[in-house]
């Protein structure tokens, strides 16, 4: 009769490694910083780093998720500031005044409130940057997982499917996880990661912190494979 391998647990010092990393790519995240803020695409200057763009409904918890990345109380809301609320805002991340990485918080999308004339020039300028911006490395898409991803969620999946087919890479945040219990939790996951394709879905909640430092990981890993410097050490 064939022997059953031992069951394999994660070994201590896996995880001490495990939460250091965590650790790291929270500290870099850290220096968040306000770069710049363009109301049209062809404000914004061009850059030759990782550009990471966040992206979701209005109300969707972004710029509570932003915040809580970056640790920093009052980073995204900026972006709600009365005439920033339509503005694509870009923040800079690196240590020493370096810049590895860009942070970009796009507009939400889909407030009932806003005029239909500003709502479509808004999906314009939303899909030319998804699709023409040359340094855009990754997309992280904020979703209510009690709402799920809405029609314009999927449009705007369907605008960077060609990007995702060539590397970029995709990130579905189902956002205020405290408010959904395991057996909901577990649903929603399995059926964002049937949705996202070729990209990855992760629980998150700002409450509990849950998925904090897993997304932390993925941001970082992601500016880290294109700037040397912002995947090392510390
Ligand atoms: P945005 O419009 O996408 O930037 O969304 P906000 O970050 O302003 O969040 C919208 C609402 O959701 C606010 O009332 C937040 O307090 C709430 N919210 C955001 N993140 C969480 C979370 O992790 N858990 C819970 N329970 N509520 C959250």
């Amino acid at each position: 009769m064939p022997v059953k391998p031992p069951p394999v647990r994660p070994r201590t010092h896996d995880l001490a490694a495990a939460s250091a990393a965590g650790r790291a790519a929270l500290g870099w995240l850290h220096t968040a910083r306000f770069l710049t803020t363009a109301a049209q695409l062809h404000q914004l200057p061009p850059l030759d780093v990782p550009e990471i763009a966040f992206v979701g409904r209005s109300n969707a918890g972004k710029s509570t998720a932003i915040n809580t990345l970056t640790q920093q109380t009052q980073l995204a809301f900026a972006s709600k500031k009365p005439g920033r609320t339509q503005h694509i805002n870009l923040f800079a991340l690196g240590r020493q005044g370096q810049m590895d990485a860009v942070l970009t918080d796009l507009p939400g999308y889909g407030y009932a409130a806003v005029p239909q004339a500003d709502k479509q020039r808004w999906q314009r300028v939303m899909a030319n940057y998804l699709v023409t911006r040359p340094n855009l490395t990754g997309v992280v898409m904020l979703c209510d997982p009690r709402h799920g991803l809405k029609e314009l969620d999927e449009t705007l999946l369907e605008v960077i499917r060609p990007r995702v087919e060539q590397g970029l890479q995709f990130l579905v945040l189902l956002t205020k996880a405290d408010k959904l219990n395991r057996g909901e939790q577990a649903k929603a996951l399995s059926i964002a990661r049937l949705q996202v394709g070729g990209g990855e879905a992760m629980l998150f909640s700002a409450h509990t912190r849950q998925g904090v430092e897993q997304a932390a990981l993925w941001l970082r890993a992601l500016a880290g494979a294109a700037s040397p410097s912002a995947g090392g050490q510390g």
